[in-house]
């Protein structure tokens, strides 16, 4: 079969959204696609087989094509600017990349041209050539500014209505007219062109884009869950777009870095209808351009400072295993009886160069979010083994661990593996180890969960429900799962006192748990007046500041030596 009838030869092409044509090494046209048909407006029969000499090309561009030939043959590629002939007898432009591959066993010389249109018409936004339908730049393809207004507009209605956020942020390529009057406008064209593709990519689909001014534009991020949220997910996606800027731009031969200034303002926060947002992100971006290059800014001062602390964060955090700025405290677990110590939970602690201690309240969720709980939580469960294996070797009578799993974690295949191993490397008694997940980490995938739970389970390994009575889930639902323990979670222990009725949940959730064959354990237990409720209750192990908050591991060495009583 020859290359190109290929099947996957076929499905690449149909794929592609650009213009492709395939061409053997006289010039006769192979393949092309439908992207390529449709802008050149001859069918596909109607191209191949034809040389491409009598088709598409203009007069001189005749000689160019020797032109491609000739370098393509020598450097296996050709990047420029050519003038082709539509069927209908309009001429438009476009960029070409030429390069050539030999198809399979060194055998026949190809050539794949990638056509970029780009159609100028005379009046701007005008249909373009009918390349694109009006309304949109007729460079990039995106839409111009009335069109991207209207979207804005759609998009606030829409989120004022089911309580949501919406973002607008506009991009300003910083030295732009400088590009364009050293390397010419097509050169300026074809790097719109780039960005305008990157921005695509950095976007989600409830998202768009659209070109507002010569080298403006605009992104509309619809559709934010929450409030408090919304700084983060403009942040996020202005991280984004600012490192795929980043990535050098080849342009005739030289790499090109890009930067841009870009504001950003959101609805409600900032403003409700369309007019104030567009007018809003521009003040954001003349701020942000006074700033110097590559810089963002919010519309509100507030909310860059925000964005910023948290960029900042993420950017130590990422280095902060190496530098071994992570800690691991361990919070005692009571028991009701003898108020002795039977267990502890792990809990990540951050010792930051110059921030101090950060809650892990602070930087797990920027951890989840940015795939960094994956190393964390692998630090954070070998060194509770490696302290299970310290504790044992020092003589002390052995007391169960806690370690949190983040939702992340746990939709690795590999985390049975990860404790069966660390398991064997510190020759853990494995009942020992408790893993704790919350609710909404399991109901993500209920079907995987159980199946990965239980793999863990028969490790050995005990499990808890952590933050129990914040989801929605039933106790009937749970005992799908293989539970070993129930952790109340402290709103609940707050509450208490004032509210009988979360007493009563307190004590049903405590009977049941225990008919179960469960254990209980109340969190964030604070004064005696909870205690002695609880006491009440039944429930027999519990953890809170009332007994001690998260201590260092030598700290806690030292109440296990001395069999410290903590009631
Ligand atoms: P959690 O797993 O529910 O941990 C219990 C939290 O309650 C701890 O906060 C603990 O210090 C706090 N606490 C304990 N007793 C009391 C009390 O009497 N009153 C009050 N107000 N609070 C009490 P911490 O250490 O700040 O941890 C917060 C959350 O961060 C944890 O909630 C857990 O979800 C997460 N986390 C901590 N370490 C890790 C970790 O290594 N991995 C993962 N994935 N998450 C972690
Ligand atoms: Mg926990
Ligand atoms: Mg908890």
């Amino acid at each position: 079969m020859p290359a190109f009838d290929h099947p996957l030869l076929k499905t690449l092409l149909e794929n592609s959204t650009e213009a492709v044509i395939l061409l053997d090494r006289l010039g006769n046209i192979r393949r092309v696609n439908q992207a390529f048909a449709n802008a050149s407006g001859y069918a596909p029969q109607e191209l191949e087989g034809r040389n491409i000499r009598r088709f598409l090309l203009e007069g001189e561009e005749r000689s160019l094509f020797e032109e491609i030939y000739e370098s393509v043959w020598q450097g296996g590629y050709w990047q420029g600017e050519i003038v082709a002939r539509r069927k209908t007898g309009e001429t438009f432009r476009g960029a070409l990349k030429v390069s050539s591959v030999l198809s399979g066993g060194g055998g026949e010389r190809y050539y794949v041209g990638q056509l970029i249109f780009w159609s100028r018409a005379p009046s701007p936004g005008a249909g373009a050539g009918g390349l694109y339908p009006s309304g949109m730049d007729s460079l990039t393809g995106l839409p111009g500014r009335p069109l991207f207004v209207d979207r804005l507009q759609q998009a606030l209605s829409q989120a004022h209505r089911q309580g949501r956020c919406v973002a607008v942020m506009f991009l300003d390529l910083d030295r732009f007219q400088f590009l364009n009057d050293s390397l010419g406008w097509a050169a300026g064209d074809t790097v719109l062109l780039e960005i305008s593709r990157r921005l695509g990519r950095c976007l989600r689909t409830s998202d768009s884009v659209g070109r507002i001014g010569a080298d403006e534009f605009a992104l509309l991020l619809a559709d934010i869950d929450e409030e408090r949220e919304a700084v983060r997910n403009a942040g996020v996606v202005a991280r984004k777009v600012y490192e795929s800027l980043a990535l050098p731009l080849s342009l005739a031969g030289e790499e090109l870095t890009i930067s841009a200034a870009m504001g950003i303002t959101l609805s409600p926060q900032d403003g409700m209808s369309a007019e104030v947002m567009m007018k809003n992100a521009e003040v954001a971006l003349q701020h942000a351009r006074r700033k110097g290059w590559n810089n963002y800014q919010f519309f509100s001062s507030e909310m860059t400072e925000t964005a910023r602390r948290r960029f900042a964060l993420e950017t130590s955090l990422r280095s902060a295993i190496e530098r071994g700025e992570l800690l691991l405290y361990y919070q005692p677990q009571v028991d009701l009886k003898s108020g002795r110590v039977i267990g502890a939970e792990a809990l990540a602690r951050w010792r930051h160069p110059e921030r101090g201690m950060v809650p892990p309240g602070e930087f797990i969720p920027v951890a989840e979010e940015t795939g960094l709980i994956v190393p964390i939580g692998e630090w954070v469960l070998r060194t509770a083994c490696r302290q299970l294996a310290e504790w044992r070797d020092i003589g002390l009578a052995p007391i169960r661990v806690g370690v949190n799993l983040s939702a992340k974690q746990f939709q690795r295949q590999d985390l049975a593996q990860m404790v069966a191993d660390l398991i064997a490397e510190f020759g853990l008694d494995p009942h020992y180890l408790d893993l704790e997940i919350t609710e909404s980490a399991i109901m993500e995938d209920v079907e995987r969960a159980v199946a990965m739970l239980n793999r863990i389970s028969a490790l050995g390994v005990t499990l808890s429900i952590d933050d129990f009575g914040t989801g929605y889930s039933s106790l009937a639902q749970l005992r799908q799962f293989p539970f070993k323990t129930l952790k109340i979670d402290r709103t609940f222990v707050r509450s208490i006192q004032e509210n009988t009725s979360d007493a009563a949940i307190v004590s049903a959730i405590i009977a049941m748990a225990h008919s179960l064959n469960q254990n209980v354990i109340v969190e964030g237990l604070e004064t005696q007046e909870q205690l002695a409720i609880l006491r009440e209750l039944k429930c027999n192990e519990m953890q809170g500041f009332l007994f001690s908050a998260a201590v260092p591991a030598v700290e806690l060495t030292e109440m296990l030596r001395m069999d410290k009583r903590l009631l």
